[in-house]
C-alpha cells in the first residue's frame, strides 16, 4: 500500500514536463531557502497590494501557477478537464478571505453563487468551498461565538443580514445539485460557524450532503464536537457533512491562549494531534451510511488507514466517502487514489493574485514547516523528471 501511493509516474501524469520543471524549482527555493521565501512573501503581499508594477505578474509566473487554477472561472475549465481525465473531481476555491464591508460580502456572495451554477453544469465539480469569514464581519462572528456578549441593534441586524447571504449560497447549492465545504478558521469563531452550519445543514441535508462543516483535529475539543454534530443530525433523519483536517492556524491559536492565559487548545504533540485524525477518520467510516466525510490531508498514513478500510469492506463506490488535497500538493495521493477507484478530488483555488495572495503564503509557510513536505515533493518531482528523460533516451 506504501509504493501504492507514491508512484509518481501516475502522480504526476497531467502535467506536462514544462510544468513540472516549474513546480520542481518552486519546491526546491521553499527547501533550500525558507526564511528567505518567508521574508519575500510578507514584501510580497505588501508588492502585490500597493500595485508595485510587476509584482503580480512575478506571482502570477510562479507561486500561482503551481498552486491556483486561474483568475476567474473560465480559467479554470482547462485545469478542471485536465483532472477529470484522471478520475479526479474539482472543488472550486473561490480565493476570498476575510472580507470587512458589506459590500465586499455582497460582491463575494455573488463570486459564490457563481461559483455553485458553473459546478452545477459540470459533473466533475461535486463541491465549492468557501469562508464565512468572506461574507460576515470577523468580529461579529467572535461576539456571536460567545453566549454572554451582549449584541447591539445594529449586530443583530448585521448577523440577520449575514445569515439571509449564506442561506441564499445554501439554498442555490442546494437547487443546484452542488454541495460546499464550509472552511473552519480560528477556533474562537467556531461556535457562530456551527450555529450558521448546523442551521443550514437542518435545512438543506435532508436526503444528500449539501453542507459539510469542517473538523479541525488538532484541536482537542473537535472529537466531542464531531459527534455531538453527528448524533443530533441523525436523530433528526438528516445527514451531517464533515470534512475532517488536522488544522492550519497552530502557532495563531498557541499564542492567543498563551496571551489571555487559558488552555492551549490544540493537542501538545503531533502524534496526539494524529491519533485524533485517525480517530475522526474511523469514527466517520463506521457511520459512513449516515454521514458523508472527506478525509482532507497529505497526510500519507491517514489516507492509507481510510483506503485500507475502505478496500476491506469492499466500498470503494461510496458517495459518502471522499479524498482530497490542494492543487498543486501531494499529486502522489490525489492521483494514485483515483486509481484505486475511490472519490479522490482536488482543491482549486482561483481569483486574482491579490485575492489568493493570503493562500499563497499559507502554502509558503506549509512547505517550509518542520514537517518537510517541500522536500517530499521536491523528491517526487525531481524522479519523475528523471524517470521522463530517461524514458525518452530509451
Ligand atoms: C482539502 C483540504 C482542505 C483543508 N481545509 C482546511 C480548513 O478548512 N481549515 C483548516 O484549518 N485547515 C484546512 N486544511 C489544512 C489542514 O488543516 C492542514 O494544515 C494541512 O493539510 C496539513 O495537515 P495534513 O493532514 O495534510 O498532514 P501533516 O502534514 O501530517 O500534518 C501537519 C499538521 O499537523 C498538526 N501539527 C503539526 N505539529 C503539531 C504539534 N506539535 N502538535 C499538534 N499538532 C501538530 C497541524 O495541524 C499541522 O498543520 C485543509 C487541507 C486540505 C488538504
Amino acid at each position: 500500500m506504501q509504493e501504492l501511493l507514491t508512484n509518481t509516474k501516475t502522480a504526476f501524469k497531467y502535467k506536462s514536463t514544462k510544468d513540472l520543471k516549474l513546480a520542481k524549482w518552486i519546491y526546491g527555493i521553499m527547501h533550500q531557502y525558507p526564511d528567505l521565501v518567508l521574508s519575500m512573501s510578507q514584501l510580497g503581499m505588501f508588492a502585490v497590494e500597493w500595485k508595485i508594477p510587476f509584482a503580480d505578474q512575478v506571482v502570477y509566473n510562479t507561486f500561482y501557477k503551481v498552486f491556483c487554477g486561474g483568475k476567474d472561472l473560465k480559467d479554470c475549465i482547462s485545469v478542471v478537464e485536465n483532472l477529470a481525465e484522471f478520475g479526479v473531481e474539482t472543488v472550486l476555491d473561490y480565493g476570498a478571505e476575510a472580507k470587512d464591508s458589506e459590500e465586499e460580502y455582497e460582491a463575494v456572495t455573488q463570486e459564490f453563487l457563481k461559483a455553485i451554477r458553473f459546478a452545477g453544469k459540470h459533473a466533475s465539480i461535486p463541491l465549492i468551498s468557501m469562508k464565512i469569514t468572506a461574507i460576515a464581519d470577523f468580529e461579529l462572528l467572535e461576539k456571536y461565538s460567545n453566549p454572554s456578549s451582549t449584541k447591539s441593534p445594529q449586530e443583530v441586524i448585521d448577523w440577520e443580514r449575514a445569515m439571509a447571504r449564506f442561506d441564499l449560497i445554501c439554498k442555490t447549492a442546494y437547487e443546484n445539485g452542488t454541495s460546499i465545504f464550509v472552511d473552519a478558521e480560528e477556533s474562537w469563531i467556531q461556535p457562530a460557524l456551527d450555529t450558521m452550519v448546523m442551521e443550514m445543514m437542518k435545512l438543506y441535508n435532508t436526503e444528500a450532503p449539501v453542507l459539510y462543516n469542517t473538523y479541525q483535529m488538532y484541536l482537542k475539543s473537535s472529537r466531542d464536537r464531531l459527534i455531538s454534530h453527528h448524533s443530533e443530525l441523525k436523530k433528526a433523519g438528516l445527514v451531517l457533512g464533515a470534512k475532517i483536517v488536522r488544522g492550519a492556524y497552530m502557532d495563531k491559536e498557541s499564542k492567543r491562549a498563551e496571551e489571555l492565559g487559558l488552555e492551549d487548545p490544540i493537542y501538545p504533540t503531533k502524534g496526539d494531534t494524529d491519533d485524533a485524525y485517525n480517530e475522526a477518520i474511523l469514527y466517520s467510516f463506521q457511520e459512513r451510511d449516515n454521514m458523508a466525510f472527506c478525509c482532507a490531508s497529505h497526510n500519507r498514513e491517514s489516507c492509507i488507514i481510510l483506503l485500507e478500510l475502505i478496500k476491506e469492506n469492499k466500498v470503494e463506490n461510496h458517495p459518502n466517502i471522499s479524498f482530497c488535497q490542494l492543487y498543486g500538493m501531494s499529486d502522489n495521493l490525489t492521483f494514485n487514489l483515483a486509481t484505486q477507484g475511490v472519490r479522490s478530488m482536488k482543491y482549486l483555488p482561483y481569483g486574482s493574485v491579490e485575492n489568493t495572495f493570503p493562500y499563497l503564503v499559507r502554502r509558503a509557510h506549509e512547505n517550509t514547516s518542520i514537517t518537510n513536505d517541500a522536500s517530499r515533493e521536491y523528491l517526487m518531482l525531481s524522479e519523475e523528471l528523471e524517470r521522463r528523460e530517461k524514458a525518452k533516451r530509451k
